[in-house]
């Protein structure tokens, strides 16, 4: 049964989570109309329906939201096609993306401008790439594998490569060389972000004394998942739940020392029930396995002050 509980740090909420949800909620508190939000806020299940406990309403299609409507943009991003018709509908937006999402659009958006084939490497169908690959759809190729990458034709263009923010870090390295095997004079940008890169050292570390590692988060949580593909490369047992009552008992059963983590999107509460769980079950020792210090934060957007007036 459990004795040690170790606890990865940095886990759970990043900078651009912080902003996504803190916009969201002041425009819930501010407005009384409907608010309407493009995709998931984050992606959070918890997170999610606590702010349609509230009201939000989230919309997979931009034509859901009515002329003139406040609409949020989710930390994630949109294709530049939904900007231009918010727009001309006169949406009221406050654009949540991450700022580090922001900043691979822009570089996807200038290398096209710049004339090159751009290798996006992400998984498609993902929110965030396919807002990116909105830049330039046309000069866009969504590459996941090595394999993806022998399997595209040759372009005519010089190869300038972006990456999704909360791809596996060891993944994309493999991705990357097969890269420059086939394009040596590719311009390569590594955009996996610090809160991805963080958390996913801690728990290979957590992973290297864990007997079991679990990781708190949804599966469609890009992040999440990583976190429990890092600890399984490193031949530990882990799990995704997204909250106490996921957890089967059972997996306790040989499992002296318990690893737990969180991805991105996940609020530090959804982690309490299962530490004071784990101390009924015996746990008597709580480490932190601590491998940075995070002290990034972003501005709120400029959009909810000006659409509040
Ligand atoms: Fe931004 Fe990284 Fe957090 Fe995504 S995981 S919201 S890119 S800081």
């Amino acid at each position: 049964m459990p004795r040690t509980l170790l606890l990865a740090e940095p886990r759970g909420f990043c900078a651009g989570v912080v902003r996504a949800i803190d916009a969201l909620d002041r425009l819930l508190s501010q407005v009384d109309e409907p608010v309407y939000v493009f995709h998931e806020i984050v992606h959070n299940r918890y997170v999610v329906d606590g702010f349609k406990s509230r009201g939000a309403v989230f919309i997979d299609d931009i034509s859901e939201a009515p002329d003139g409507a406040f609409v949020v943009f989710s930390a994630h991003g949109v294709d530049p096609a939904i900007i231009k018709n918010a727009e001309q509908r006169e949406l009221k937006v406050i654009d949540a993306t991450c700022p580090l999402v922001t900043k691979v659009h822009l570089e996807a958006r200038k290398a096209a401008k710049d004339g090159y084939k751009i290798l996006l490497v992400g998984h498609d169908g993902h929110d965030e790439v396919q807002g990116t690959k909105g830049e330039a759809p046309d000069k866009t190729s969504v590459v996941d594998s090595a394999q993806d990458v022998l399997a595209i034709s040759d372009p005519e263009a010089p190869v300038f490569v972006v990456t999704q923010t909360t791809l596996s870090v060891e993944d994309t390295l493999g991705t990357i060389e097969a890269i420059k095997d086939r394009f040596p004079d590719a311009e390569i940008r590594n955009d996996i972000c610090y809160a991805t890169t963080n958390r996913q050292q801690a728990v290979k570390e957590m992973a290297e004394r864990a007997d079991l590692v679990i990781v708190v988060g949804s599966t469609n949580s890009s992040n999440s998942v990583r976190l429990v593909e890092v600890a399984k490369s490193m031949g530990v047992r882990a799990q995704l739940v997204d909250g106490l009552n996921d957890i089967d008992p059972a997996w306790y059963a040989d499992a002296e020392t318990v690893g737990l983590t969180a991805g991105a999107s996940v609020p530090d509460e959804l982690l309490d029930p299962i530490i004071e769980d784990l101390k009924m079950r015996g746990v008597i020792n709580i480490e932190p396995v601590v491998v940075a210090e995070e002290t990034v934060e972003f501005r709120l957007p400029l959009e909810l002050s000006e659409n509040m007036e």
